[in-house]
């Protein structure tokens, strides 16, 4: 996908604080941290959202959830708690249209979200 930031991430042309990789998937540091954990998970391969990557039905989803809770155990965060998000679509406030896993904690996290 052509101009997409986390194809360009996932690619090495764009560089990034990878903290995790499995076949499928890459987890990464965001650059605008909101929690003293703030990684991202993202598929290799270009999905828009969390609608298109559902209706590809193949697993993928489960491995960049599977990933996402990896990433808490390896932050120390699994066991005080942490939040996983996926934001899409305009009202949730998505930004960058490569679907994203936002894995959050390291502090108490306010509910219901802003
Ligand atoms: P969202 O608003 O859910 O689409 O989230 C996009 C996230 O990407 C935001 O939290 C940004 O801080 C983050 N972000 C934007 N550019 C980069 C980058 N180059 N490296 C890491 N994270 C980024
Ligand atoms: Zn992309």
């Amino acid at each position: 996908m052509p101009d997409c930031l986390f194809c360009a991430i996932a690619s090495g042309e764009i560089p990034a604080k990878t903290v995790r990789e499995s076949s499928r998937a890459i987890a990464f540091r965001d650059i605008n941290p909101q929690a003293p954990t703030h990684v991202l998970v993202i598929p290799r391969d270009h999905y828009a959202s969390l609608a298109e990557i559902a209706a590809a039905g193949d697993g993928l989803l489960e491995e960049l959830v599977t990933l996402a809770h990896t990433v808490a155990v390896d932050e120390g965060v699994a066991d005080g708690g942490y939040r996983v998000v996926f934001n899409t679509g305009p009202d949730a406030g998505q930004t960058v249209y490569h679907v994203h896993a936002h894995v959050l904690g390291g502090r108490p996290l306010e509910w219901p979200p802003g």
